[in-house]
C-alpha cells in the first residue's frame, strides 16, 4: 500500500514546521499515488482542522491523547497506523514525535530516520536526506522496511496549497491501554508568550564566553530591539545560565531563521548541526580563529561587551 499518515501533536498546533509535514505528506502521498492520512493527537482548534482537512484524504483525531504519555501514545499510534499498511510515517520535530518515531517504527515492523530533510520517493525504498557529522555532509538513507518512519526537520519542507476538496475529519476508533511501563512525574512548561524557537526569523544566541547568566540579560535586550528570540550553545545551557529549551544544535534545537547572530560561540560542529540552516549568520568573537567565522556573512572579532550595548544602541536608533 502507498499510504503516507502524518501524525501531529497539538501541542504544537498547525505551525509552519506542522505545515512542513503536511505539504511533504500531501507531495509523497501523490507521487506513490496514494492517499494521506492525517492523525490529530490531542485537541487542535476547529482553524487547525479545517487547514488539515483541506490538505489531507483522511483525518482522524485522538483528543484522548492530549495528555501526552509515552507508551499510551505509542500503543494508540501503533493501534491507528497499522490497519493502514502505510508506505510512509511522518512526524514532526517535536520531542514527542523524537520520542516515539523509532518505537513506532519498530513496532510496526519498519524503519526510522531521524530529522529528515528530503524525501525521495521514486527509487524502490524511500530515500531520505538528513544532515551527519554536525552538518558538513548529508547522507541518503535508503529505508528497506516499511513503513518509513521519519520525523522531519522545521521548515526544511514546504507547506502544502489546500485543495478544493475537503476530508471529514473523524475521531479516531481507539482502544487505549492504561498499563505503562513509565510515567510522567512532572511537567514544565516553556514559558508562555516565547515565540517557538524553530519558528523564529531572528536569533540571538549566547556562548559559554559571555561567562555567566546575568550577560543574557543583555542579549535578551538586545534582542528585544529587534524581535529576535534568544538561544544558546549547550556549553550555555549546562552551565544552568539559561533554559535547556534554548540550546541550539545536535541534541537542541533545529533552527532556520533569516538572521542567526552567535554572541561569544566557538562554532563547534555540534552547534552547526542545529543553525547551519539559517540564511545569514553573524558572529561577535574575541578568537578571530573561532570556527564560527567559517560559516558567517557578518563576523566581528572583538569583545561581546563592546559590541552588544552598541549594536543594540544603532539597532534601537535604526528603528526610530
Ligand atoms: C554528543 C554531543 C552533542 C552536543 N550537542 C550540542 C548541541 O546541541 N549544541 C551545542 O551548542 N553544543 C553541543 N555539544 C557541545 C559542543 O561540542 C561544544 O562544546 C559547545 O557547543 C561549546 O559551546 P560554546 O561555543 O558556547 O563554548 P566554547 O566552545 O567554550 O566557546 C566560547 C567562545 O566564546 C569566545 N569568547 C570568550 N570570551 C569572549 C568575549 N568576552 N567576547 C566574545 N567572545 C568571547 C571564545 O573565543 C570561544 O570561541 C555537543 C557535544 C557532544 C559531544
Amino acid at each position: 500500500m502507498n499510504n503516507v499518515i502524518i501524525c501531529l501533536f497539538a501541542s504544537a498546533g498547525f505551525d509552519r514546521a506542522t505545515q512542513g509535514v503536511a505539504g511533504a505528506g500531501r507531495r509523497l502521498a501523490d507521487a506513490l499515488g496514494g492517499q494521506l492520512h492525517a492523525i490529530m493527537l490531542g485537541a487542535f482548534t476547529a482553524t487547525d482542522e479545517a487547514a488539515l482537512a483541506a490538505i489531507a484524504d483522511h483525518v482522524s483525531v485522538a483528543t484522548e491523547l492530549a495528555d501526552y504519555q509515552p507508551e499510551t501514545c505509542l500503543a494508540a499510534l501503533t493501534q491507528l497506523c497499522q490497519p493502514l499498511a502505510p508506505r510512509a510515517v511522518l512526524l514532526s520535530n517535536d520531542t514527542y514525535s523524537q520520542e516515539l518515531a523509532p518505537r513506532l517504527a519498530f513496532r510496526l515492523g519498519g524503519s526510522a530516520v531521524a530529522d529528515g530533510v528530503e524525501l525521495i520517493s521514486h527509487s524502490e525504498h524511500l530515500q531520505v536526506k538528513r544532515a551527519v557529522y554536525g552538518g558538513k555532509a548529508v547522507a541518503t538513507i535508503a529505508l528497506k522496511r516499511n513503513p518509513a518512519v521519519v520525523w522531519l526537520r522545521a521548515r526544511a519542507f514546504e507547506p502544502a496549497a489546500p485543495r478544493d476538496v475537503t476530508a471529514n475529519v473523524e475521531p479516531a476508533a481507539l482502544t487505549l491501554t492504561t498499563n505503562s511501563a513509565t510515567r510522567i512525574v512532572e511537567r514544565k512548561s516553556e514559558s508562555a508568550g516565547e515565540a517557538r524557537l524553530e519558528d523564529a526569523q531572528i536569533i540571538v544566541s549566547g556562548g559559554r564566553g559571555l561567562g555567566g547568566p546575568e550577560p543574557f540579560e543583555d542579549l535578551k535586550a538586545l534582542a528585544a530591539t529587534i524581535n529576535a528570540q534568544v538561544a544558546a550553545s549547550r556549553a550555555a545551557c549546562d552551565a544552568g545560565w539559561c533554559p535547556p529549551t534554548w540550546q541550539v544544535g545536535q541534541t537542541g534545537k533545529k533552527v532556520a531563521p533569516g538572521l542567526y547572530l552567535a554572541v561569544a560561540i566557538s562554532g563547534a560542529s555540534q552547534h552547526l548541526a542545529g543553525m547551519s540552516d539559517s540564511k545569514v549568520v553573524a558572529a561577535i568573537n574575541t578568537d578571530a580563529d573561532a570556527p564560527i567565522f567559517k560559516h558567517c556573512r557578518f563576523g566581528i572579532v572583538e569583545d561581546y561587551k563592546k559590541v552588544v550595548p552598541l549594536l543594540r544602541e544603532k539597532l534601537a536608533a535604526a528603528r526610530q
